[in-house]
């Protein structure tokens, strides 16, 4: 990146936890900006000061009256301005959202600079299926919303990673039980910190372990795909070999997708990676 920077906005994905995962770019960005909006200017100065570097900090978060927001998204039309959350990507259950379409909408620079991220971290980890997932943020707290969040997923083949709290995780675990029957589950704790620990197993037997050892910590929670799709998943590759042997990756994804009803264009970049 060439510095100084083009005004603009700059989403900054800082470390979830250990600070080594910082990229050098973010750093660079966030000592050539001209301010940093964030959610907590607390959190982001303590990440500043660790880095050395000093900057004038806005506060900012999607709650932020309009006049609030004018008054940023004129700083970004003449200045570079970053956009920090308190841990991991700007945007991913955290503030942004709104500044970014904003910005968009008004022919204004916005550029990415990418970084930690705990449902990456935690589907990275979990030893579940990786080809297709989907990201619901945060449960909703009442059991009846939660219920029909987990009605709505449950046909989904793909799988499913959460943000959880260590209070909510038992009744969440006794409710994916009681929802989701017969499903892997993981639970990602503290990610990238000291006591990292990625646990799977049924929600049984996941809530046996967390009310006799109460979690700690930030969670990821992750629900795999229905029994079938796993099945295939793990297939797949045993298939795409086979089938490379005698034809294209291309010809190979095509065989395979017809008899697993896995998505074509995975497949392909899988037998791709095979070969
Ligand atoms: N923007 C962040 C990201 O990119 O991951 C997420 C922010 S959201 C407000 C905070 C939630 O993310 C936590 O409650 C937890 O569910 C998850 N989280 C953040 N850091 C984590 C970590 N180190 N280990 C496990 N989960 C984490």
């Amino acid at each position: 990146m060439t510095m100084p920077l083009e005004p603009g906005l700059y989403i900054v994905a800082t470390p979830i936890g250990n600070l080594g995962d910082i990229s050098g770019r973010a750093t660079d960005v966030l000592r050539a900006v001209a301010a940093v909006a964030c959610e907590d200017t607390r959190v982001t100065g303590k990440l500043l000061h660790h880095l050395g570097i000093r900057q004038k900090l806005i506060r900012y978060d999607d709650h932020a009256d309009a006049a609030a927001r004018e008054a940023l998204l004129a700083r970004i039309a003449v200045e570079p301005v970053a956009l920090a959350c308190d841990a991991g990507t700007p945007l991913i259950s955290d503030p942004g959202y709104r500044l970014v379409r904003m910005a968009r909408t008004r022919g204004l620079a916005v550029t990415s600079i990418p970084g930690a991220n705990a449902a990456i971290t935690a589907l990275t980890l979990a030893g579940l299926p990786t080809d297709r997932f989907l990201f619901a943020g945060f449960l909703p707290a009442k059991d009846k919303a939660r219920a029909d969040l987990f009605a709505e997923l449950a046909p989904l083949r793909a799988t499913l990673v959460f943000y959880e709290t260590g209070p909510r995780l038992i009744a969440t675990l006794a409710a994916l039980g009681e929802h989701l029957p017969d499903r892997e589950i993981a639970v990602a704790r503290e990610l990238t910190k000291l006591h990292e620990e990625c646990r799977s197993g049924s929600a049984a037997a996941l809530a046996g372990h967390y009310r006799a050892h109460p979690p700690r910590g930030e969670i990821v929670l992750l629900v795999g795909p229905p029994a079938d799709l796993r099945a295939s998943a793990e297939d797949a590759d045993a298939l795409l070999r086979a089938a490379l042997a005698t034809g294209s990756p291309s010809q190979a994804a095509a065989a395979v997708a017809k008899a697993t009803g896995l998505d074509r264009r995975a497949l392909y970049a899988r037998a791709l990676a095979l070969k």
